[in-house]
């Protein structure tokens, strides 16, 4: 708990100064994200600093595996299709990231043997909502021998799986139908902090920006 108090204290003192003004603001005028952006909950991927993004920019959705259920998906797996409907019907985001990410627990767990303890059932039913992701490419790439290159693979196919569940949202349904709405999917690599973005025309995920820095 100590680094939580400690960083209270930072951002008290040293970091608040400069953004005072837009707290305030933001408190007044109310929130209007651009983007909704769905994340895993892993502690090494922080939408806000990997995209630089201050207070009010994002709506974040961070949950294990950085999984979208479909719309049909009920109970205890529905928290991010509410997350979701609120962001795009009520917030009107223009834009959807889902960003998948390197060394995901999440997709270790299923493409393990042995996925999950039998006393973890929400953890359990959570994941199955990807495995027909990871299953697709548990048979497409059950010739890699690096078993980095096949997490990889499942990770980034969980992210295009997630864009595809996108597409049963009455709501997303409507805003893509009328142009307002983009969805994007995004890979973190964990090692160099590096960005990729997929491309519909080439089929890969490529680097968002040069590694000067630079726009692609
Ligand atoms: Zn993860």
């Amino acid at each position: 708990m100590e680094p939580l108090i400690e960083g209270v204290h930072k951002f008290r003192n040293a970091e608040f100064g400069n953004y005072r003004k837009l707290f305030r603001k933001l408190s007044q005028e109310g929130q209007s994200p651009h983007t909704l952006f769905i994340t895993c909950s892993d502690s090494r991927v922080l939408a806000e600093l990997i995209t630089q993004s201050k207070p009010g920019d994002l709506f974040v959705v961070k949950n294990v595996g950085n999984i979208v259920p479909p719309a049909s998906a009920k109970g205890d797996t529905n928290s991010t299709a509410a997350a979701i409907e609120f962001a795009v019907s009520t917030l009107k985001v223009n834009d959807i990231v889902i960003c998948g990410h390197s060394q995901c627990g999440a997709i270790g767990a299923l493409l393990s043997k042995d996925p999950v303890s039998p006393c973890t059932p929400h953890l359990r039913d959570w994941l199955n909502l990807a495995a027909p992701a990871v299953e697709t490419i548990k048979r497409q790439y059950a010739h890699l021998s690096d078993p980095n290159a096949q997490a990889t693979a499942a990770a980034e196919e969980n992210v295009l799986f997630g864009l595809e569940n996108l597409h049963s949202y009455p709501c997303v349904q409507e805003r893509l139908s009328n142009g307002s709405l983009r969805l994007h999917a995004w890979f973190f690599k964990i090692a160099t902090a590096e960005l990729f973005a997929y491309s519909p025309e080439t089929h890969r995920f490529a680097p968002l920006v040069e590694s000067d820095g630079s726009n692609i």
